[in-house]
Formats: C-alpha cells, structure tokens, sequence
C-alpha cells in the first residue's frame, strides 16, 4: 500500500488544482491513499495569512471539496482522508484560536509545523537573541521539541524546513546533534511520528526533509514516520517517492503510518 498525507487545495492561495484531480493523480501513480493537510487558517494575523491559509470562514468550503475527492476517489480506488497542516509556535496562548479550530473540527490527521519564515516568528528569534545561523536552527529545534511534546500534532512537518526560505544561510545537523536528537526522543514521548517530507527535492537544498543523517538518528531512537509530498499541484503526489522510500528502507524503516480519525495505522513500506 502507497500513501500521501500531506497536500494542499487552492483556499490556502498558493495552491493549483481541485483536490479531486489531485486524487486522479494519486490513482494514476497507484496510491491507495491520501490525506488533505492544506493551511490551518490563523485568523488572529502575523503568520503570513494572505496568500498562506485560509480563513475560518472557508472551512466548510474545504470540507465541502475534499468531500467531493473523496467521492471520486472511491471510483477510483484511493481512500481519502481530511486533515490539516496546524501551526507550532512557541507561546501557546497565541494558538488558543487555533486550538478552537482543531476541538471544533473532526480531522483525520493533524500536522504540525513550524513555518520559521512567518513575521511572528521571525520576532520570536529576535526576542530570543538568537543572532546566529547556529543559534537561529537551535532555537527552531528547541521549539519544535516543544511543539511535539504537547501532543497536539500526529506528526511533525517538514522538520528541517528552517535550512530553507532565508532565516539562516547555513544548516548542517551535525552541528545542532544534541538539539535535533532531544527533539526526536519528544517525538517519541509523545508517541507521535515525524513526517518525512518529499518536495524539499524540489527546493533550494534538493534534498529530503529530515536530512539523510536526521533519518539515522531518527531510525535508531524508533522514531515513527508520516510521509508526504507536500503537494501544491495535482501532479506532484507521490512525488520522489522512487528515491525516498528505497532510502528509507536503507535506512532500516520498514513502516510508515497514517491516521484515520485520529487513530494511527501503521503499513509495511512498499518499494
Ligand atoms: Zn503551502
Ligand atoms: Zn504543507
């Protein structure tokens, strides 16, 4: 079995194509599995809301078009799955207002990220006089520690996302070992999984997020893993998966997992 969970729809504003024909691409790259993920909308501003996300008001829209996916996906033989793309932040009142979305919505799956980029975030590195590269990436490792130990999320997004989008002009985790290492043992705390995310081959590093060397680490504390391409076009699902899932294999994964109502599934890896 070939799974997806992690895509967009075009309501967050950087997204191309129905979630419908994202499921017809599924279907033609033999996944029997997706889940939408798309941008928690963060009405109370300074995550980068326009263009971003959606609003709260959009919500049964989003709803309404996965539902629609669904439909054709059950002709077509791929079950699909709603979930979200949440935020982690390192002051928890801040996502009060997020946390009433999550309670008054029954999603399947719900990732966690830390979009480094965002203006609030941006502040929260100044108030921490993290001036460096290399303090800037402990920062961002010490949040998301944080952010995977309230057992909010199923799974932490993207996990070195901070090496891309300009916060730092280095990232080499060999240098910041202890601080992603803390990060993973929370993740297993938590018994929550880590995602490993395919479309950083499309970006600037051209290479898997987590870092191959964050999957060794990852694989000998047994952390779990999600995965997902990220997709923000149809045809983009499943993307890298070629090269991923052979890797993690290598690695000495042999299971991935998604969540359906919450309730995590684990599945043999396929190659
Ligand atoms: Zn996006
Ligand atoms: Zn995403």
């Amino acid at each position: 079995m070939k799974i997806d969970c992690h895509m967009h729809t075009p309501l967050c504003g950087h997204a191309n194509g129905s979630p419908s024909e994202y499921v017809e691409w599924a279907a033609r790259k033999r996944l029997q599995l997706v889940t939408f993920t798309c941008h928690i909308p963060m009405d109370m501003g300074g995550f980068g809301n326009t263009g971003i996300r959606m609003k709260v008001k959009h919500l049964p829209k989003y709803f309404q078009i996965v539902d629609a996916a669904r439909r054709v996906g059950e002709r077509l033989g791929v079950e699909v799955l709603c979930g979200i793309e949440a935020e982690i932040y390192p002051d928890e009142q801040v996502l009060a207002p997020m946390d009433d979305t999550l309670k008054a919505n029954d999603f399947d799956f719900i990732l966690g990220s830390l979009h480094h980029f965002i203006p609030r975030y941006q502040d929260r590195l100044r108030a921490a006089h993290a001036r460096t590269d290399f303090q800037k990436v402990e920062t961002y490792f010490e949040d998301l520690a944080n952010g995977a130990a309230t057992g909010r999320y199923h799974s932490i997004s993207h996990p070195d996302v901070i090496r891309i989008y300009g916060t730092v002009s280095h990232f080499d985790p060999a240098d910041h070992e202890p601080s992603i290492r803390r990060f993973l043992a929370e993740v297993v705390t938590a018994d929550i999984c880590m995602e490993v995310n395919t479309s950083g081959f499309i970006k600037e590093s051209r290479q898997v997020h987590p870092d191959p060397l964050i999957l060794d680490w990852a694989s000998e504390m047994g952390v779990k893993l999600t995965i997902g391409s990220d997709s923000h076009n149809p045809q983009s699902v499943g993307q890298f998966y070629e090269t991923v899932l052979p890797l993690l294999k290598e690695k000495g994964f042999t299971h991935l997992h998604y969540h359906r109502a919450g309730n995590r599934i684990a599945i043999p890896i396929e190659t």
